[in-house]
C-alpha cells in the first residue's frame, strides 16, 4: 500500500500550493485529481489579486485577503524559481472608474471606505487617469487608484505552482478522483481513489466546488458552484496596464496583449454553459468601460465554477476527524488567498501553531448545514 505524510484531493491552485508548501518542507506528498490538474476554477479565473471588497458580503474576507496579498511577491518568487516558469504577475494597481452623475461624492465614499479597511486608495484627477490609462471611456466621471493591488495570469500561475510542487517531490495522480476518505478507528487514514486505499498521516480536501462530493467530507464542505462567464479580447489598439473596475465589470491585462473581461456570478448548479445573456452583459460592461474594445477580436470565452460557502468565506483547517483537513470554499478569492492558505495548511499539517487566527474559517462551523440548505 502506498503511504504518504499528506495526501491532497484536488490539484487546482489551492491543492497545488499546499502540495508545494508541504513538499518543499520535506514531506512525502501525493495529489489526486479526477482529471488533469489545474483545469477547473483556477484555470477559468481572472487572476485579480485584490483584498478590496466588491460588496458588503465580502468585507469579512478583507483581513484574510490583506494578509495573503502581502505574501504574494515572495510566493511568486518561490514558485518561479522552483518551477523555472513565469506567472505573469503584474503589481501595477487597480483603477476603479465611476460613471454616476454624483461620482465625485461617490469617490469620497470609495476612498474613505477603503482607507477605513486599511487598504491604500487615492482619488485621481481626470488628467492623471488619462495618462495612466488612455483607453478608458471619456464618460468616466471620477476614478480611484488602489496602488497596492496586482494581477497574475492564473493559468500560468497554476501551471507553475503544480510544476514547483512536482519538482519539490510531490507526486501527482491525474485521472484518479478521490471517492471517499478512508476512515477507520475514529480517524482519517487517507483516501480511497479508484477503489484503492492510499494511506496518509494527513488528508487535505481541496477539490474546489466538488469537495462535498467526496464521501465522508459532506459535513465540512457545504460548498456550491457559482458560475462565472468570462471572455478574452485582443487588438483594436487597446492596451491597458492595470486592472480596471466599474460597477458592472472588471478588465484584466495579460502580458501577451489580451484583455480579460468578466465575470457573471450565477447559481446554476454544475452546468458549465455559456449563455447569450451572460456573455452580452460581460461585453456590454467591457465596452462601456473601454469603448475601443468594440473593434477587438473576441479570442476566447469560457466559464468556471467558483467554490462558494454559506457565508462566502473559505473553509480552512482541521476537522473533528483526526487527520482530516479542509481547504475549500475560496469563492471569488482563491487566487488571492492561495499563499496564505498554503502557509496555514502547512502549519496545521506539521502540527505547528497557525501564524494567522483562522478560527472563524473552521470547517466545524457548518456541521448543521448542507450545500442544498442555503
Ligand atoms: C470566472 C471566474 C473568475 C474568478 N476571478 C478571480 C479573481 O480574479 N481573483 C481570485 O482571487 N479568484 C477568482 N476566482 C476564484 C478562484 O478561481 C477560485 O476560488 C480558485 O481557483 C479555487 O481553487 P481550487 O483549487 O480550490 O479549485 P479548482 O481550481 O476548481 O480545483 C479543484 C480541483 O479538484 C479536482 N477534483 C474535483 N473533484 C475531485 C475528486 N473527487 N477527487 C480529486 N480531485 C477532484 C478538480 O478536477 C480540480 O482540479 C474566479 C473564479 C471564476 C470561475
Amino acid at each position: 500500500m502506498k503511504t504518504y505524510d499528506a495526501v491532497i484531493a484536488g490539484g487546482g491552485l489551492i491543492g497545488g500550493a499546499i502540495a508545494f508548501e508541504l513538499a518543499r518542507a520535506g514531506l512525502r506528498v501525493a495529489v489526486f485529481d479526477r482529471q488533469e490538474p489545474g483545469r477547473e476554477a483556477s484555470w477559468a479565473s481572472a487572476g485579480i489579486i485584490s483584498p478590496a471588497p466588491e460588496n458588503q458580503s465580502m468585507i469579512p474576507v478583507v483581513e484574510l485577503g490583506k494578509a495573503s496579498a502581502k505574501l504574494y511577491p515572495r510566493f511568486i518568487e518561490q514558485v518561479e524559481e522552483a518551477s523555472g516558469l513565469r506567472t505573469g504577475y503584474r503589481p501595477k494597481g487597480t483603477i476603479q472608474a465611476l460613471f454616476a452623475s454624483d461620482a465625485m461624492e461617490e469617490l469620497a465614499t470609495v476612498v474613505g471606505l477603503h482607507r477605513g479597511l486599511g487598504l491604500a486608495c487615492e482619488a485621481l484627477d481626470p488628467e492623471e487617469t488619462r495618462e495612466m490609462e488612455p483607453s478608458l471611456s471619456a464618460e468616466v466621471r471620477a476614478c480611484a487608484l488602489r496602488p497596492e493591488e496586482a494581477c497574475v495570469d492564473n493559468r500560468l500561475l497554476t501551471r507553475a505552482v503544480l510544476e514547483a510542487a512536482r519538482r519539490s517531490g510531490a507526486e501527482f495522480f491525474a485521472g484518479s478522483g478521490v471517492e471517499a476518505i478512508w476512515e477507520e478507528g475514529g480517524r482519517c487514514r487517507g483516501v480511497i481513489a479508484r477503489g484503492e486505499k492510499i494511506a496518509a498521516g494527513s488528508t487535505v480536501i481541496a477539490a474546489g466546488c466538488f469537495s462535498g462530493g467526496i464521501h465522508g467530507t459532506e459535513a465540512y464542505a457545504p460548498v456550491r458552484p457559482a458560475r462565472g462567464q468570462i471572455v478574452a479580447l485582443r487588438g483594436a489598439g487597446v492596451q491597458i496596464e492595470r486592472v480596471l473596475w466599474s460597477e458592472r465589470i472588471y478588465l484584466v491585462p495579460r502580458d501577451d496583449g489580451r484583455v480579460i473581461a468578466g465575470a457573471t456570478i450565477e447559481y446554476a448548479g454544475f452546468e458549465k454553459a455559456l449563455t447569450a445573456g451572460g456573455i452580452h452583459s460581460v461585453l456590454d460592461g467591457a465596452m462601456e468601460l473601454v469603448p475601443g474594445l468594440r473593434g477587438a477580436e473576441l479570442v476566447e470565452s469560457w466559464c468556471g465554477l467558483r467554490p462558494d460557502s454559506p457565508d462566502h468565506l473559505p473553509i480552512l483547517g482541521p476537522t473533528d476527524v483526526e487527520g482530516l483537513l479542509m481547504a475549500t470554499g475560496h469563492f471569488r478569492s482563491g487566487i488571492l488567498l492561495a499563499p496564505l492558505t498554503a502557509r496555514l495548511m502547512g502549519e496545521w499539517v506539521k502540527n505547528e501553531a497557525p501564524s494567522w487566527d483562522a478560527e472563524r474559517l473552521s470547517p466545524l462551523r457548518f456541521r448543521n448545514c448542507s450545500a442544498t440548505s442555503y
